[in-house]
């Protein structure tokens, strides 16, 4: 075994499959790659999607994403649990049961997906009546890293600036997750501005706003290249260990956006 081997930790990824290759796991795996991460992913939901858009998603049954998820849990030593898309209610529930089994000794990140970034028809990656079921996977995760527009359905607010980000990242931590990032990228102003609610206090992490045209798998790279750094990291956290992760996911995502490239019709990809 070479030491290259050793330092590799593992990282169970449960989330969507996109076969543009743009978003989901495939996003997933380059990200936990970069932060030296080994990626174990299990498929919640099969999507019909290409650059040109969302077609339609197809759930995988709860009980064989509970079966795919034990099997890596029982056999190898997962240091992180990053969740995309789920595709069900069921779903939901089946994930959010496993982070409380698990959430004293391996932390997690969770990206709570809803509708995608190009979306046909009103495809939509996951009910409105799974919400619920949401706040109760928000109430056992690590992180949260939603949208403001998935901020907003959470805590039942509306969002549209930095300060409204912080007002619904405050709610969501009150439901028991260790940090809340609303990712402020569809939000008004000259900069990008995320908010990083932290049991400490909240930390607006800027960036200088990019003019590069819309591209996919953004929010699933960067949920895991924080995943992919938490797993390296000593389990509990402190607040400072939450946003150095961060920090470093963002700065590297910013470089992989500078790069998005075309892969086909419609929407950019970031190639990291
Ligand atoms: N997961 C899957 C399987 C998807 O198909 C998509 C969007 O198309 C997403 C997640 C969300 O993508 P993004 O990172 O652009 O929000």
């Amino acid at each position: 075994m070479t030491d290259r081997a050793e330092r590799l930790a593992c990282v169970l990824v449960v989330a969507g499959l996109d076969p543009s290759g743009g978003a989901g796991l495939a996003a997933d795996l380059r990200a936990l790659r970069v932060s030296q991460a080994w990626g174990c992913p299990v498929c919640a939901v099969l999507t019909v999607q290409s650059t040109a858009g969302l077609v339609s998603t197809h759930p995988v049954s709860s009980a064989l994403v509970v079966a795919q998820a034990d099997e890596v849990l029982a056999h190898q030593p997962v240091r992180a649990i990053k969740v995309g898309a789920l595709g069900s209610v069921d779903n939901v529930r089946a994930v959010a049961t496993i982070l409380s089994r698990m959430h004293a000794s391996v932390p997690s990140v969770v990206d709570p997906v809803m509708i995608a970034t190009a979306s046909n028809a009103g495809a939509r990656l996951l009910d409105a009546s799974a919400i619920e079921a949401m706040r109760d996977m928000v109430s056992v995760a690590t992180v949260v890293t939603p949208n403001a527009n998935e901020a907003a359905t959470l805590a039942g607010v509306r969002v549209e600036s930095a300060r409204d980000a912080e007002s619904a990242a405050q709610q969501l931590l009150r439901l028991g997750a260790h940090a809340v990032l609303v990712k402020g990228g569809h939000l008004q102003g000259d900069t990008a501005c995320d908010v990083l609610a932290l049991r400490s206090g909240t930390v607006r992490i800027e960036a200088p706003r990019l003019s590069t045209p819309s591209f996919h798998g953004g929010g699933c790279t960067l949920a895991s290249l924080i995943a992919g750094n938490l797993a390296q990291a000593h389990f509990p956290f402190d607040d400072q260990t939450v946003l150095d992760a961060v920090r470093r996911a963002k700065k590297r995502l910013y470089e992989g956006i500078v790069d998005a490239t075309k892969v086909g019709d419609g929407l950019l990809v970031l190639p990291l």
